[in-house]
């Protein structure tokens, strides 16, 4: 039997090929005192309640949220001028196919003086590990991952993770695919 719901918005795939259609979604600060990072407010309901189990803001900072189209661009275009175009096609989303424009991405560093904005470290130990081995529960997906960098058309990004809710989620996780891979299987109609 197929699952009720095909289309989830949650899922919604967004890359080179798949450019984003902008939808008004509601969006809410990811956590207090960084009021202009912001995520879908499921997203972020589920991002709070995954660093509230591990006390992850202790040692997490977020780096970047929901960017709309105009902000994609700027950044597509001061990576081009400034680490160049290889750079910038390994780690910068095309302008109108960046996931941070659903709402449903963040960019999360381990808490420490500097951070790099494009390619913050996120440690696979400590606290920042904690919070990879609970993401699925919570419905997030570490997105982009070497083995898949064929597939997704971008870079390993261990610090990129992107809410498609909890079964999905874990689905992916157990099964070691990535979006793509799960909407060529059809997604919504996999039985868990
Ligand atoms: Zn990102």
């Amino acid at each position: 039997m197929r699952a009720k719901n095909l289309y989830n918005r949650y899922l919604v795939l967004v890359n080179a090929s798949h450019p984003y259609l902008e939808e008004k979604v509601r969006l809410l600060p990811v956590c207090p005192g960084e009021p202009d990072i912001l995520l879908e407010e499921q997203a972020q309901r589920q991002l709070s309640l995954l660093m509230e189990e591990i006390g992850g803001w202790e040692g997490i900072v977020p780096v970047s949220g929901w960017r709309s189209r105009k902000e994609q661009q700027e950044i597509f275009d001061t990576s081009i001028r400034e680490s160049g175009e290889e750079f910038t096609r390994k780690f910068v989303a095309l302008p109108g196919c960046s996931e941070h424009q659903t709402g449903l991405a963040i960019d999360l560093a381990l808490k420490k003086a500097e951070v790099d904005f494009i390619c913050p470290d996120f440690p696979r130990s400590g606290i920042c590990q904690r919070f990879r081995e609970r993401a699925a529960a919570y419905g997030f997906i570490e997105r982009y991952r070497r083995e898949k960098e064929s597939v997704t058309g971008i870079s390993e990004e261990p610090w990129h993770f992107r809410y498609v809710g909890a079964p999905h989620a874990e689905f992916m996780e157990r099964r070691g695919i990535c979006l793509e891979e799960y909407w060529g299987m059809g997604c919504g109609d996999v039985q868990k």
